[in-house]
């Protein structure tokens, strides 16, 4: 069983991640998620050790950031979601890393995501610069498209084989 928490700001693209990865759907006019909803999904890793996933998906909104912590406080990875096309959601994300390097449980997996991965013409946060970020703050790094669901299920995968395996 593994705990995993998604934050960032509202309108990245986390629920959409979400379904993706539990359903296997992209609906473009899904709901803004409000205080926080959760699913849960199974997963065989290549080594076919079965993974049980608990996923809180956070709602990302500025009125229910007190209660974040509710949610990544006993979590053992977190995804850390922004939109490729939006900076103000880079800057949002790294908010939520220093949250969680403050307050998140010791040797929590960390995953930066940059989502909407398909708009790479309205791209204005460069992968580099990114990926450069992540390797300071010791977390693994992807670039995401929950309407193409490239690299979906690698999130997911990668969060219990650094929690199970210490792979990088
Ligand atoms: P959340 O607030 O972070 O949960 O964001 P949502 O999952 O509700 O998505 C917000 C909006 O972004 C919706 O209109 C989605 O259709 C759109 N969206 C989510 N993921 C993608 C993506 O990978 N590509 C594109 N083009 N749009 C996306
Ligand atoms: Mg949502």
């Amino acid at each position: 069983m593994l705990q995993l928490v998604l934050l960032g700001d509202s309108g990245v693209g986390k629920s959409c991640i979400v379904l993706r990865f539990v359903r296997g759907q992209f609906d473009p006019t899904s709901k803004v998620t409000v205080g926080a909803s959760f699913l849960s999904q199974t997963l065989a890793l290549e080594d076919s050790t079965i993974v049980k996933f608990e996923i809180w998906d956070t709602a990302g909104q500025e009125r229910y950031a007190a209660l974040a912590p509710l949610y990544y406080r006993g979590a053992a990875a977190a995804v850390v979601v922004y939109d490729i096309t939006s900076p103000e959601s880079f800057k949002k994300a790294q908010y939520w890393v220093k949250e969680l390097q403050k307050h998140g449980s010791p040797g929590i997996v960390m995953v930066l995501v940059g989502n909407k991965a398909d708009l790479h013409e309205s791209r204005s946060v460069p992968s580099q610069e990114a990926q450069e970020y992540a390797e300071k703050n010791s977390m693994l790094f992807m670039e995401t498209s929950a309407k193409t669901s490239d690299n979906i299920n690698q999130v997911f995968e990668v969060c219990p084989l650094r929690r199970l395996f210490g792979f990088t």
